[in-house]
């Protein structure tokens, strides 16, 4: 005789006729009580995985690729960096502050560094819808944005350098889909991370949250109550799970916080 899946719990699904409960990831639970309880210690359960490192040659030097490129002289190089002792600047902002390259410039050696393509000039209003089914709750935590998807099924995204390298591989892991990266400068991908989902319905909750296991749970179990979701998976962004639920009104994300210390983290949370 089946018993509610709280360990702890000691309804029986024999009462089912008084109280139906929650079915849930092929689980009877006797409440949505019992159903947030058992996720809250699931999602504490969950471990980031270890970086694994893929060894590659050393990246060649910006000043250098540059200085190749014949984008600046060398003594400009040397000017350079001799500023960012005073300035504290990464060498591609110190170089556009003394006028030495124009942006594009800086993001084409950037790109070339990473073995990426590049793009100038995005529309930002581009991006007002969401692309792939990705909420502006997942792409504001992952930092890099969707453009389109390709013919082929790959998807197409924005990101500065330097290569966010694990949001890349959640997005790949938490769509299914291929990714292919495009370097962008710092001042577009904000522009795009800005407009992103905005005309997207329902409308967006402004910010970026993470929600604490405990209040990630209750928000599973409210949904599997109202019947707006029948399990959850999840993926590791970079410092955060992505938990995606899987409902009959297409995916729901929440950006969850691993660590015990971020109880107190501001709650936001989007519905596609
Ligand atoms: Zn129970």
């Amino acid at each position: 005789m089946p018993r509610c899946a709280h360990s702890e719990c000691p309804t029986w699904r024999v009462v089912q006729w008084a109280r139906p409960g929650i079915h849930f990831d092929g689980e009877w639970f006797c409440s949505s009580t019992c159903l947030a309880d058992v996720t809250t210690r699931r999602i504490e359960a969950l471990r980031p995985p270890r970086i694994v490192r893929v060894p590659t040659m050393p990246p060649v030097r910006l000043g250098a690729t540059l200085v190749a490129a014949r984008s600046i002289s060398a003594e400009t190089l040397a000017h350079a960096l001799q500023g960012q002792g005073t300035s504290g600047l990464r060498l591609g902002a110190q170089l556009l502050a003394m006028g030495a390259v124009d942006e594009a410039t800086i993001t084409h050696a950037l790109a070339r560094q990473s073995g990426v393509g590049f793009l100038t000039r995005i529309d930002p209003r581009s991006v007002r819808l969401t692309v792939a089914g990705l909420s502006r709750t997942v792409v504001q935590a992952l930092g890099v944005v969707p453009l389109e998807t390709e013919r082929d099924g790959t998807l197409r995204i924005a990101a500065a350098a330097p290569l966010p390298r694990t949001a890349i591989a959640a997005l790949q892991s938490g769509t299914g889909m291929r990714v292919r990266a495009y370097l962008v400068s710092d001042a577009v991908l904000e522009a795009l991370l800005e407009a992103y989902g905005l005309d997207a319905t329902p409308t967006p909750v402004s910010g970026v949250g993470r929600l604490t296991a405990v209040q990630a749970a209750r928000r599973i179990a409210d949904a599997a109550t109202a019947g707006r979701a029948q399990t959850w998976q999840h993926t590791w962004g970079p410092g955060f799970a992505w938990v995606r639920l899987d409902g009959a009104f297409g995916p729901e994300d929440l950006i969850v916080a691993p660590s015990r210390t971020e109880k107190t983290w501001q709650v936001a949370v989007t519905q596609r």
